[in-house]
């Protein structure tokens, strides 16, 4: 049964279709951007389209950002010999919020996940292994403490350790199956404070 006008069940659709949006959730928002002034509705679309047609990969951390290297990489005060790798850019923000870290990070995009068909190759593994050829004293590894994230940790730690770089992995202060960026900041401080060489 159709209620509204293709329009607006395109856009209920296409709301719908984004992460943690029901169908309801959807419809309350659909209506809300109907009703807005057309000048906001224009703004909201073109910060849409705008932050995709500009966003790339940061050319060190694979980081989404604008620019050829993110705001984090291209500060010459943070500790470009210490490398934290997370999942997605998320948990950098997460680690970011806290104010307390130092270092860079690299993005991985994703975790190792046999079940959904992803293997190491489609993470920013090679990336992080280039990285690896240049002054490096530790890489933290700080992925999920979900079953992935431990593969991946796991995984990374071996592919590591042969360079003689020191590798270190953030303690368990962080709920198993956690989403780090879901993890409050002292949790968070206490699990990168408690890190222990693997
Ligand atoms: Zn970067």
């Amino acid at each position: 049964m159709e209620y509204y006008s293709a329009d607006i069940n395109r856009l209920v659709d296409e709301l719908a279709a984004l992460p943690g949006i029901g169908k309801k959730s959807a419809e309350r928002m659909a209506f809300h951007i109907i009703n807005l002034p057309a000048d906001r509705v224009k703004r909201l679309s073109e910060s849409i389209t705008a932050a995709k047609e500009k966003a790339r990969y940061c050319a060190e951390c694979c980081t989404l950002t604008d620019a050829e290297y993110c705001p984090i990489c291209a500060n010459p005060k943070r500790d470009h010999k210490m490398i934290m790798v997370v999942e997605n850019p998320r948990d950098l923000a997460a680690y970011e919020k806290t104010g307390k870290y130092g270092g860079v990070y690299h993005v991985l995009h994703g975790a190792i996940s046999p079940m959904n068909g992803i293997g190491p190759s489609d993470l920013k593994l090679k990336e992080l292994l280039e990285r690896l050829k240049g002054d490096v004293d530790e890489v933290i590894i700080a992925t999920n403490s979900s079953l992935e994230g431990e593969a991946t940790a796991m995984y990374i730690s071996k592919l590591i350790k042969p360079a003689g770089i020191k590798v270190t992995r953030i303690a368990s202060g962080v709920p198993v199956g956690g989403d780090l960026e879901y993890i409050d900041e002292v949790t968070l401080l206490r699990a990168f404070e408690g890190r222990t060489e693997i």
